[in-house]
């Protein structure tokens, strides 16, 4: 059976309504958000799907995610706190503005933060939390460490569109920036693009400037108040993204309702964990943790030997141990900013120093694709295959 693919147009909701959205930016001449209304469009319907009060657009999800570091403003060598399970998109801001990326370690059963672990991770300098919701399962518990400890909380919904908490608030809009992506292999795409919300009138302003030189474009002067950088989501891009956006709550009933017949059929499986709350889960991909003897890799290679699109893993090795940070150099020769802090407060990365996210890497964690359209058919093939590689292990 074959499955449908987010790098064609078979696992893709691209259709008319798209091709209609590109057409109406071109006939209208102008290509740029600064002077064009789709890209504001889109903000403003992004932020009432949300219920805040408001929403910036720009060219990444990563960029999303530099908008919000940018606007909570560490100074350098201060510390945000993150995971080990991420793409590195929710790192590179980080160190992009000169803070110091402090991992967590992460709950064995969902691969995200444990709030205890990050409670216990806060120090003088911590300046922000910045929470993931992997594969689309809301992590739960840090706006709680976040309100006790003072600070921030930045929510990574790159991999959560539609995510629920389990008391049905949106992720995005229960901390204090949401941060999104537009990307191919995302819910829904324009490419590249990403949103971020928020609540904060002010953090709302900073992220703006941020995304577009510094220039507050509302009183007709070249004049650039603060430092920022050309981060700016095209017309072309927005409409897209317009049209993407409204049939986002199709794409998740889809992916909800045949994650649920997965999830049921694997039900009775010794060995095997699924997600909890598969209505509020957003199923950016469908996440099994494995108990020895069962591991990953050999789990994997008997599902791919059966068509079946899996991956042991997700990462090659957890964030903490990307060579990225291990040691190299990483503003020209120096390891600025890890050279900021006092030596006893730079943290440790690598190996050993987050065993939750170690083991889910390297033994326990098997990723399947999910797509909006996938049938029960396909379900159904997935079910069969995965109780017969982890009953002839
Ligand atoms: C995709 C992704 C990003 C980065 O988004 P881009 O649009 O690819 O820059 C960040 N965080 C997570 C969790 C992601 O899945």
């Amino acid at each position: 059976m074959s499955y449908p693919s987010m790098a064609d147009s078979s696992g893709r909701t691209l259709g008319a309504e798209e091709v209609e959205a590109v057409t109406r930016v071109l006939r209208s001449g102008m290509l740029s958000s600064v002077w064009g209304k789709e890209v504001r469009a889109l903000e403003r319907e992004m932020a009432d799907l949300h219920r805040v009060s408001h929403a910036v657009a720009c060219s990444s999800g990563t960029a999303a995610l530099h908008l919000a570091v940018a606007a909570v403003a560490p100074d350098p060598g201060d510390e945000i706190i993150t995971t080990p399970i991420s793409d590195f998109g929710t790192v590179a801001p980080i160190l992009a503005q000169n803070a110091v990326p402090v991992f967590a370690d992460v709950d064995p059963d969902t691969g995200n933060l444990d709030p205890v672990a990050v409670a216990a991770a806060i120090g003088p300098r911590t300046r922000a939390i910045l929470g993931v919701h992997l594969f689309g399962a809301a992590a739960t518990g840090l706006r709680e460490v976040a309100d006790a400890a003072g600070i921030p909380l930045i929510e990574d919904c790159a991999q959560a569109w539609l995510t629920r908490y389990p008391d049905d608030r949106l992720a995005g809009a229960v901390g204090t920036i949401g941060c999104f992506s537009l990307q191919q292999w995302k819910h829904i795409t324009c490419g590249d693009g990403g949103l971020t919300i928020t609540e904060d009138a002010a953090l709302a302003r900073r992220m703006r400037l941020f995304a577009d030189k510094g220039w507050p474009r509302d009183d007709g002067v070249r004049r650039h108040e603060s430092f920022g950088v050309n981060y700016r989501m095209t017309e072309l891009s927005g409409a897209v993204a317009r049209a993407q956006l409204t049939k986002l709550p199709g794409v998740l009933a889809d992916r909800r309702r045949t994650a649920r017949r997965l999830v049921a059929a694997l039900a009775d499986l010794p060995r095997v964990r699924v997600p909890a709350d598969p209505d509020r889960h957003a199923w950016w991909l469908f996440p099994i943790v494995l108990d020895p003897p069962l591991t990953n890799r050999e789990v994997a290679d008997r599902l791919v030997r059966a068509g079946i699109p899996a991956r042991a893993g997700y990462l090659a090795e957890p964030l903490h141990c990307a060579p990225a940070l291990m040691g190299g150099p990483i503003y020209g020769t120096s390891r600025y900013p890890l050279t900021v802090p006092p030596a006893e407060r730079v943290p440790t990365y690598g190996w050993g120093t987050q065993p939750n996210a170690e083991r889910l890497i390297t033994q326990t964690l098997l990723v399947i694709d999910w797509n909006e359209h996938y049938t029960d058919a396909h379900v159904d093939e997935i079910a069969k295959a995965v109780r017969a590689a982890v009953t002839d292990a």
